[in-house]
């Protein structure tokens, strides 16, 4: 297969320059590669220009649709993927975890994004922040998409996840990409970019692909670009160190190797469950993709008296893998990558083992299912043991990227610790333990050197996704050498392709700018009560002024007799005089959201679906009986959710006799559109809205 590039609206075929690239089960020569005879200043320049400001005219929205439709998409076109993955030497299993489960992440990303970014341009961060007395000069921050290219440069254990993990967050952001998949799977991650580009459903120009070398693309780098960067810790250093990335202050997320560990606390001996866990966790750790993923176990520290154990149970556990081709399928572990690959984790297990002794495994010869002729990248699990890791050096800095670990003991809590932040910032790291105090004592211990830390016990451990569960919305990423501790976990991984700014200026100016209202901006008076109006035509800053309602002490009993809640503030005119905050008996705060609701609820049956929830509920100001408050409930934000409704988040202000703000809050309700508003007869199927999903009760 040659690999094709796509860029500048087109594929581009090389005509030289070709690197072979060899099945990992048979040597094969399965694709090449090359992408000589690109103009890269251009391709960027087409990307920034063409796909950038297409999708910048899109709102968040509109963009995560996209996303999701990719998702539905590849879903239909997974079996290609699969036949040709197993020549990179992953097993189903792998697969399965690159391929479905980088689907998954684009319905995740998509789903957030809809959920957590407003359907707008411009996203929103932190609460409106008065910066004038009279509350005419106000400040908040607002997120906009980046307008450069983000080179997208992915290392080669998982082609697909590893590809679509980083698109969705650029897309949603509103960046456009340009992808460049490591050498040796990049015939894998073609083949899910051929769908890409067959779909159609990105906008031209937002996502281009290049196989093979990167050229000079980074010498054009500017500041509005992004480079996001998954490999190894020297290339990432080399590739920072460009000129134009340095001088341009080009945003660069590095996800990098990262020596893991995983530590039995010591409580968890020979005979606890989670003892096993442990060990079964380090096999599954090393096995899966043949120990080629970020997130592996490369440390196991154990507590010195159960060392001898834990090697003779991980023993017995490794000689039941069965190392051979994905598609024999009795194997249960597959190849390395390449040859290559496997040589360079010998180098790395020989300096390992000047510090530690080979305890299981050899990594030069191997049984390999079905007979090996030697034409595939087979290698052994391999496990090492080091006595004295707080002496050691090579067992906390080189990575030996295939299916390698070393184990460890420790005396005491402190040097468990001690031997896991050695690794200098990781990833993740795991406890398995079921004593509250040490294994408290030891995340808190390793977390300021951890992206992640995961706690394995017996309540979690069927449930538990281990090491690399890429489908979390959790962080992804570490601190110090693993990266930098970029989070790219969740929709926090958008905001990477955004620049934050501060905008300061009048209630009304951050109105329009943000597309939310806020006090002290224009309300805008509604021609008629807001809940009569459908979805689409409600307009944000529409406004509903309430009549008002005096509070009386028989409301206050009324209440406290019908809900129970007889606390002394409402009943006890005495005790309530002795709080700080009050000068006598109170209405309850629910009373007066009670009270609020009907002065604003209009009660017929109309576009107003479902009450499904109130933020940031503040009671401000004490209401006393003889009090007498009304409502002012403004149109804050709309979000599209289904074609049948939209959620409406109400800014509610509950005021006093002295226009004093007694109580404030948001209201966030679900609204028919026009074409289903329920109608006073029985709904038709047509009409009937569903809201099962959503969590929602009567107004
Ligand atoms: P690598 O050799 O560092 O390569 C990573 C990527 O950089 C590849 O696409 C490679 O392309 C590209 N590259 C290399 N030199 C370049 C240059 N001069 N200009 C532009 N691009 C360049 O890493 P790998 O062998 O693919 O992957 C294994 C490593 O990745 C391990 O160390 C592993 O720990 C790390 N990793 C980390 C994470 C994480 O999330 N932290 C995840 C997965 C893997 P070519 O293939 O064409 O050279």
């Amino acid at each position: 297969m040659r690999v094709r590039s796509y860029v500048n609206g087109g594929w581009h075929e090389a005509r030289s320059g070709f690197t072979e690239v060899r099945s990992a089960i048979d040597g094969r020569v399965v694709a090449e590669v090359s992408s000589d005879g690109i103009d890269f200043a251009k391709a960027l320049a087409y990307g920034r220009n063409v796909g950038g400001n297409a999708l910048r005219r899109m709102t968040f929205h509109e963009r995560a649709e996209m996303v999701k439709r990719l998702a539905l998409r590849l879903a239909d076109c997974k079996d290609r993927l699969y036949e040709l993955s197993y020549d990179t030497g992953a097993t189903k299993k792998d697969c399965f975890f690159d391929i479905d489960g980088g689907i998954m992440t684009l319905f995740s990303f998509a789903s957030k994004g809809r959920r957590e970014l407003p359907n707008a341009r411009v996203a929103i961060d932190g609460a409106l922040e008065p910066l004038s007395k009279e509350g005419t000069f106000v400040g908040r921050h607002i997120y906009t998409p980046r307008e450069g290219i983000a080179i997208h440069i992915n290392a080669y254990n998982f082609p697909c996840w590893g590809m679509l993990e980083k698109l969705a967050p650029a897309i949603i952001a509103g960046m456009p990409i340009l992808v460049k998949p490591a050498t040796p799977s990049a015939y894998v991650a073609y083949a899910l970019f051929e769908e890409i580009v067959r779909s159609q459903i990105f906008p031209e120009g937002s996502v281009q692909f290049v196989a093979g070398s990167l050229g000079d693309a980074l010498e054009h780098l500017s500041g509005q670009d992004v480079v996001s960067f998954t490999g190894s810790h020297s290339t990432s250093t080399a590739l920072q160190s460009t000129a134009a990335v340095r001088e341009n202050a080009v945003r660069f997320i590095a996800e990098q190797d990262s020596l893991n560990a995983a530590i039995l606390a010591p409580e968890a001996g020979p005979g606890t469950p989670e003892f096993d866990l442990f060990a079964k966790e380090i096999v599954r750790e090393i096995t899966a993709k043949a120990g080629q993923r970020c997130t592996c176990i490369r440390r196991a520290i154990v507590p010195s008296a159960y060392l001898d154990e834990m090697q003779s149970t991980l023993v017995g556990r490794l000689q039941k893998v069965v190392v051979g081709s994905p598609r024999d399928e009795h194997a249960t572990m597959g190849a390395l990558v390449s040859f290559a690959q496997r040589d360079d984790v010998r180098a790395r297990v020989e300096e390992l083992a000047r510090e530690a002794r080979i305890v299981y495994g050899d990594p030069v010869h191997v049984n390999v299912a079905g007979g090996d002729d030697g034409h595939g990248a087979f290698m052994s699990p391999v496990v090492l043991r080091c006595d004295k890791p707080l002496a050691a050096k090579a067992v906390h800095a080189v990575e030996a990227f295939g299916p390698v670990t070393t184990l460890m003991p420790y005396e005491g809590i402190a040097e468990a610790i001690a031997i896991a932040n050695r690794g200098e910032g990781s990833l993740c790291a795991s406890v398995f333990g079921y004593n509250a105090d040490s294994v408290d004592e030891i995340v808190r211990g390793i977390a300021p050197f951890h992206g992640r830390v995961l706690v394995v016990d017996r309540d979690c451990a069927k449930e538990q996704t281990g090491h690399g569960s890429p489908l979390a919305p959790l962080v992804h990423g570490g601190p110090g050498r693993a990266g930098g501790g970029e989070e790219m976990g969740g929709v926090r991984g958008v905001f990477h392709y955004m620049q934050r700014t501060a905008v300061q200026g009048s209630p009304q100016r951050l109105f329009t700018v943000t597309a939310q209202w806020n006090p002290g901006a224009a309300e805008d008076p509604a021609p008629r009560h807001p809940f009569e109006i459908p979805f689409e035509s409600l307009r944000v800053g529409e406004t509903f002024r309430s009549a008002t309602r005096e509070v009386t002490l028989a409301d206050i009993e009324r209440f406290a007799e019908f809900t129970g809640d007889k606390f002394y503030a409402h009943m006890d005119e005495a005790a309530a005089k002795a709080s700080p905050f009050f000068k006598g008996r109170v209405a309850h705060g629910y009373l007066l959201l009670s009270f609020a609701a009907g002065l604003f609820v209009k009660p017929e049956l109309g576009p107003v679906l479902a009450n499904y929830g109130l933020d940031s509920l503040r009671f401000l100001k004490p209401v006393y009986p003889g009090d007498r408050v009304r409502v002012r409930l403004t149109v804050k934000e709309k979000t599209p959710r289904k074609p049948e409704y939209g959620e409406v988040r109400w800014s509610v202000t509950l005021f006093n006799q002295d226009d004093d703000v007694v109580a404030q809050y948001d209201l966030l309700t679900m609204n028919a559109t026009k074409e289903h508003v329920p109608s006073a007869v029985i709904p038709s199927e047509a009409n009937a809205v569903s809201v099962v999903e959503e969590s929602v009760s009567g107004v």
